[in-house]
């Protein structure tokens, strides 16, 4: 019996061994496969690694704007889902574009003729709102008697190129558009980012805006000169510096129509010196576009003096450029 018993013994030992060196095999198993798992972990959870491509310039978006305060005379325009425009004799107004805020910008046309006119006015808003309450006059006027305009000429009156600023407010911080803009400085004609202030408008902060032309308003007057043929045009402002003619230097055409406005009026020509320089303005712009032009100011901000400029209508209604 004894070697059975020792036979009986080797094969537990044996069998011992065998579970010891399975157990020792499923530890080293699960150690292994715990390891892999915190690893894939600890790579899953780190923060990846981004090549940031070298940034473009941002666009500007700041904008000078003054703190304004809205006007409480004045009414918000609602704006109506433009309608395409149909000319008939109950409506004269041509849609040509909308102001930054949407509202819109619209030319009044009187006469069929081919030598075509033109009257620009609140291009400085609310600041200048007797500008457009002169141009509103006319239009009344005209509309009583369209025998005023030359069976040759068409007028056409822009009665309000700034409207959000005249929406804004009747003083000066009606002057620029919504976005800040001095619009009478930002045509694509000798225009500057920045100029020096001394006697010019420095009443409350105004730009030129980000470039020539960067404005809604701006682009619509633009494309109105660029698609018709202005034979002379006049540029209504207030007040009292007189006629600038449009040009730098001052255009010849431009020049003989601010020196026959002066003569059927009292408005000074040659201007008032301030020794301000002016860029980017819609005179110099319509020159540029073959218009004899003028920038012209009324005597204060609120009267329109009508009689006196409905004698500079008939110069304008009767200018035909020599060149
Ligand atoms: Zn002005």
């Amino acid at each position: 019996m004894r070697p059975r018993r020792r036979q009986t013994s080797t094969t537990l030992v044996l069998a011992i061994w065998g579970i010891n060196a399975f157990a020792v095999l499923i530890i080293l198993l699960v150690v292994m496969v715990y390891w892999a798992r915190q690893s894939a972990q600890a790579a899953s959870q780190q923060t990846p690694t981004v090549t940031l491509q070298p940034s473009l310039t941002p666009y500007p978006t700041r904008y000078d704007l003054p703190t304004v305060t809205r006007n409480p005379l004045s009414t918000e325009i609602v704006v109506q889902t433009p309608t395409p425009f149909v000319f008939s004799n109950t409506s004269r107004a041509l849609p040509i574009g909308m102001s930054v805020s949407g509202r819109p910008i619209e030319v009044y046309t009187f006469g069929t003729g081919a030598r075509q006119v033109m009257i620009v006015a609140g291009i400085h808003g609310g600041y200048e709102w007797n500008t457009i309450a002169l141009a509103d006059q006319m239009i009344l006027y005209l509309t009583d008697h369209p025998e005023v305009v030359p069976s040759d000429v068409t007028l056409y009156i822009l009665r309000n190129l700034n409207p959000d600023g005249d929406a804004r407010d009747h003083g000066i911080d009606g002057r620029v558009n919504d976005h800040g803009v001095d619009l009478n400085r930002n045509f694509p004609i000798n225009w500057s980012a920045t100029w020096d202030r001394s006697g010019c408008f420095d009443q409350a902060p105004t730009t030129s805006g980000i470039g020539p032309g960067s404005e809604p308003e701006t682009v619509a007057v633009m494309n109105f000169l660029i698609y018709r043929k202005i034979e002379a045009l006049i540029s209504y402002h207030s007040a009292a510096l007189g006629i600038f003619p449009g040009g730098s230097p001052w255009d010849k055409e431009s020049t003989r129509l601010a020196q026959q406005i002066a003569d059927v009026s009292d408005y000074p020509f040659p201007p008032i010196e301030t020794g301000c320089v002016y860029t980017g303005t819609l005179a110099d712009y319509a020159v540029s576009r073959g218009a004899a032009a003028v920038d012209m100011e009324l005597s204060d901000h609120l009267h329109t003096e009508f009689s006196a400029n409905l004698r500079v209508l008939k110069v304008l209604l009767n200018f035909s450029k020599q060149e």
